[in-house]
């Protein structure tokens, strides 16, 4: 617990029965222990001035509850604060802990994330059981295209559950290939047969082919015209949700823009997991799947991390574990999907370390502002071609040498003040270190003042 001025830090019992202990007073001493597991986490014991206090030793608050709140605003890829509080107001994700609002929420990658804002209300779905309306729109082409040579998403959501799929293309016109597929997906996971599809009227789903095959199978079309897309609500916001929170994750984590299509499937995740839509108290993936997701493994997008390696064939000095980047989950397992930055490529693994303090926020450049624009959904946007084909390593480089005109980080030795060693400290860095210290106070205070 933390006391403006206050010189010891105390602990708070109510917020520590709400992380899951039971804490028990005896007349000699105190106890607190896991509800969970049963185990006894701490004991502490009744000084001659009627204080209970816990001996020094390994016990130590690394992590103040404001640190969560941000914490989780970071894995859940930057989703507000809002929509954290429903799913725990409706204890609808496993793993969840209960995050309240803070004070000041403002958070910079959010801030270069956000597009512009949508107005198109978020009204009470009109499907009454599963697949009776898809919604479907295209995304891009993106500035950067992924490792892959993806430039466009397509999202499909189910208007009764909101469940939303992501398929990426190189091409719009793989729109209908996409859409094939998915019905197949959808159809087998629910035992429903898709009713209608709605769109707006862009020429990917228009092609004669595509109105042959919904006829056939007997899907009825709905169109949005071009000056009111609000009429393809749902689809249009989940598409700036979409762009917005996968920029901010990019930003957060100086994660390469190559890497858009990953944070773009990380947020869809994310989402299905999390978001509860008005008029519900469930998450999509409950709805379409029956059962309550967890988040417990769910890790800050663009962390560092170490890929265990499984290679039988290793030399005895050899690494045992590969350094890589976490670009978010595997769809069908619990496994992370990752960029191995030996091998060059995403891979998908159980094995996993994550270290989410290896993650410090960058300087402002010029290059960032002008990342808001990563999706225009019209433009036809010439590709570098050179720049844009190489591999993910390459294009890191070649970020890396963008020049920018604000202030760099590495000034000339001659002209640091003070000790070289010593860091950076702002009132921010401060603030922050002060909530990580966790003293007992050994002295029992007889009024306000004095405590
Ligand atoms: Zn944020």
């Amino acid at each position: 617990m933390y006391v403006d001025g206050l010189k010891h830090n105390l602990l708070s019992v109510s917020q520590m029965c709400d992380q899951g202990t039971e804490v028990i007073f005896r007349s000699n001493g105190c106890s607190v222990h896991d509800l969970d597991t049963g185990k006894t986490v701490i004991k502490g014991i009744r000084t001659p001035n009627n204080l209970y206090i816990f001996k020094e030793g390994k016990h130590q608050c690394y992590l103040s509850k404001n640190d969560e709140h941000w914490l989780w605003h970071k894995i859940l890829g930057h989703i507000s604060f809002s929509r954290i509080r429903r799913a725990c107001k409706y204890q609808a994700v496993c793993g969840l802990p209960n995050i309240r609002i803070p004070g000041n929420t403002i958070c910079k990658s959010c801030q270069f994330g956000k597009k512009t804002k949508t107005n198109f209300p978020e009204k009470e779905g009109s499907a009454s059981r599963a697949l009776e309306l898809v919604h479907t729109d295209v995304c891009g082409p993106s500035r950067k295209r992924s490792p892959r040579g993806e430039e466009y998403f397509i999202l499909f959501i189910d208007d009764f559950s909101k469940m939303c799929w992501i398929g990426l293309m190189k091409h719009k016109d793989e729109a209908f290939e996409n859409f094939k597929s998915f019905k197949a997906l959808l159809e087998n996971e629910s035992d429903h047969k898709i009713k209608c599809l709605r769109s707006d009227r862009g020429g990917e789903f228009t092609s004669n082919e595509f109105f042959n095959f919904c006829e056939e199978h007997v899907i009825r079309r709905e169109f949005s015209t071009a000056r009111t897309p609000q009429q393809n609500g749902v689809v249009e916001r989940m598409n700036r949700t979409v762009q917005q929170m996968a920029r901010a994750m990019l930003d957060e984590s100086r994660t390469p823009a190559t890497f858009w299509c990953e944070a773009a499937f990380a947020v869809v995740v994310i989402l299905n997991k999390t978001n509860i839509h008005v008029n519900s108290t469930q998450t999509p993936h409950e709805l379409w799947y029956g059962e309550t997701p967890s988040v417990k493994h769910f890790k800050i997008f663009g962390s560092k991390c170490y890929i265990k390696n499984n290679d039988e064939n290793l030399g005895k000095f050899e690494h045992r574990a590969d350094e890589g980047i976490l670009l978010g989950y595997s769809p069908h397992s619990k496994a992370y999907k990752c960029y191995n930055t030996s091998l060059g490529r995403i891979v998908d693994s159980i094995d996993v370390v994550v270290d989410e303090k290896e993650n410090t926020p960058r300087q402002v450049r010029s290059e960032d502002l002008e990342d808001d624009e990563d999706y225009p959904s019209t433009s036809n946007h010439i590709h570098d071609e050179e720049e844009t084909h190489k591999a993910p390593e390459e294009q890191i480089r070649i970020e890396e040498k963008i020049p920018s005109r604000y202030v760099q980080k590495n000034h000339p030795k001659s002209q640091i003040f003070g000790q070289k060693e010593a860091c950076i400290q702002t009132r921010r860095t401060i603030a922050e270190a002060s909530s990580y210290l966790a003293l007992l106070s050994s002295t029992k205070p007889q009024n306000v003042r004095e405590a």
